[in-house]
């Protein structure tokens, strides 16, 4: 099987690498595809080539460059099904969840078209007697994603279409985990004909990271990943004179207010907790259930948990995939060793389960821990994958308090019927997306993605607005004519 091919200079173009990694498909197990680790050199000759793309490409007009973005829209709706399926193949997660990742990356382009009124600055006539000043809105360069494997595909989506809109050119490096969404989108974006070099694909893991964090020709970095790699890159950015945004690790409480319609709040907590096998930043990973709805809540929730059909994503009936590789199936099966160690009474016990057809799968069942304390690790660290903890709180206070006592503030939610609670939580958690009655809170393309705390890194987060200001550099000028 040969090795995905770079793209560079408008051109596939095979690296040199001798460094070689297996992509695999986790349900099968099969070995899908190859990806290479490109050189330093590679990765030298992507940025020299977008940076001599830069000055051309900053000097089309906003509404042409947005015409690209129309074209690689409609191509991407020509191939929704095959960009789904090969996001399954390579990440795990189900066919409807792949579905609902690509629809989420095509709004970040339709939201990116409209840059000709997103760029706009504003200005002020006779700031003194006879003189005008007015802010504009200008791109720097060269630009970058790291995304993570989780969203293989939607990811980079919230960065690069904003980036080349604005006028920047670009490199794009997959995860190494799930690299193939990438290359057949840049086959798409082949084929909308962008000038050459505008956009770049370099396929690798740290070392290319690290190249294009060296590069003085490189003037900001999107990274979205783990919380350690996060912090790395955004010392290293800053270290080296650049923009950073580092969108990182989470671990999501859900609180369950005992005036919640149980009915209703179920099925989206399954959803939250489960999707995805739980590899979401924005998954549920505590269940914080609030004074006298406990007991109900964690039968309810088990019996729903216990029912779901695990299996290959492609298949339409299943609802929970494997977990991405085997690595870090032993890395979530260790939690729940860990978790076992600590006293929590394990209720749903997903270690062991066969998947028929695919035997050798990294699935893992979905896992339920009652009786868990705030302190205790599995209540604390990032796990990613299918694994719930029952935390008890009397009350919202001790509810917020214990959300607060954990490092990371990237997303919570509340169920309740009383607006004075829903409130009391938008008010005073300090987590980036916060949803009410709503287990999964992913912005849309164009409000910000959030994230506070240990969650994110920087001062301007992808999407929305933010993403215009992190591409954009603001320039006054004062003008008087004589
Ligand atoms: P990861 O940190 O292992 O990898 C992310 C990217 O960084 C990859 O492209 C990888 O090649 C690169 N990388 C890995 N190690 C590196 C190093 N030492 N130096 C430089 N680059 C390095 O993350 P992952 O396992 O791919 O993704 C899962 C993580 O992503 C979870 O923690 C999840 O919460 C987080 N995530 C966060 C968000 C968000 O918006 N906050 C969204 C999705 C995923």
């Amino acid at each position: 099987m040969e090795p995905i091919k770079n793209y560079v200079h408008g051109q596939w173009v095979d690296s040199k690498s001798t460094e070689i990694l297996d992509v695999v498909n986790p349900a099968t197990t099969e070995v899908i595809g190859r990806v290479p680790l490109s050189t330093p050199d590679e990765v030298r000759t992507a940025i020299q080539a977008a940076k001599d793309a830069f000055p051309e490409w900053r000097e089309t007009p906003p509404v042409n460059r947005a015409r690209y973005m129309f074209a690689l829209k409609d191509l991407m709706e020509d191939q929704f099904e095959e960009l789904s399926s090969i996001i399954v193949e390579e990440e795990g997660k189900c066919i409807d969840e792949a579905r609902g990742e690509v629809r989420r990356g095509i709004e970040q382009v339709e939201v990116a078209a409209g840059i000709p009124s997103l760029m706009m600055g504003y200005n002020l006539e006779d700031i003194a007697v006879g003189i005008d000043e007015d802010c504009v809105r200008q791109p720097l360069g060269v630009f970058c994603a790291i995304p993570p494997f989780n969203f293989p595909l939607m990811v980079s989506l919230w960065f690069w279409p904003y980036a080349l809109a604005c006028g920047n050119t670009y490199i794009v490096k997959p995860s190494e985990q799930a690299p193939l969404s990438q290359e057949k989108l840049f086959e798409l974006i082949d084929e909308v004909d962008l000038p050459e070099s505008v956009i770049n694909l370099v396929n690798g893991a740290k070392g290319v990271v690290d190249t294009l964090l060296e590069s003085p020709d490189v003037q900001g970095v999107s990274f979205v990943g783990s919380t350690p790699v996060g912090k790395y890159i955004y010392q290293k950015a800053a270290e080296h004179g650049k923009r950073a945004q580092c969108q990182t690790g989470a671990k999501n409480f859900l609180v369950v207010m005992p005036d919640a319609d149980l009915d209703r709040t179920v099925p989206a907590l399954i959803t939250s907790f489960y999707g995805c096998a739980g590899e979401r930043c924005l998954s549920g990973a505590v269940l914080l259930a609030v004074g006298d709805v406990y007991e109900p809540l964690r039968d309810k929730f088990v019996d729903a948990a216990s029912r779901l059909k695990v299996g290959y994503g492609l298949d339409e009936t299943v609802q929970m995939g494997p977990v991405v590789s085997k690595r870090h199936m032993e890395r979530v099966l260790g939690y729940i060793e860990k978790g076992v160690g600590e006293g929590a009474k394990l209720l749903l016990d997903g270690r062991g389960i066969k998947v028929e057809e695919y035997p050798k799968g990294y699935f893992i069942g979905p896992t339920v821990f009652d009786e868990v304390t705030p302190e205790m690790t599995i209540a604390n660290e990032e796990i990613f994958g299918p694994v719930v903890s029952i935390v008890q709180a009397e009350d919202l206070d001790e509810a917020i308090d214990i959300i607060h006592a954990n490092p990371y503030g990237n997303a919570s939610s509340i169920f309740t019927s009383s607006g004075k609670w829903a409130r009391e939580f938008k008010y005073r958690v300090r987590c980036g997306n916060i949803g009410i009655n709503i287990g999964i809170v992913a912005p849309m393309a164009f409000f910000p993605f959030s994230g506070s705390k240990d969650s994110f890194f920087g001062d301007l987060h992808g999407q929305g607005r933010d993403a215009i200001d992190f591409f954009t550099e603001k320039k006054v000028v004062i003008s008087r004519w004589f």
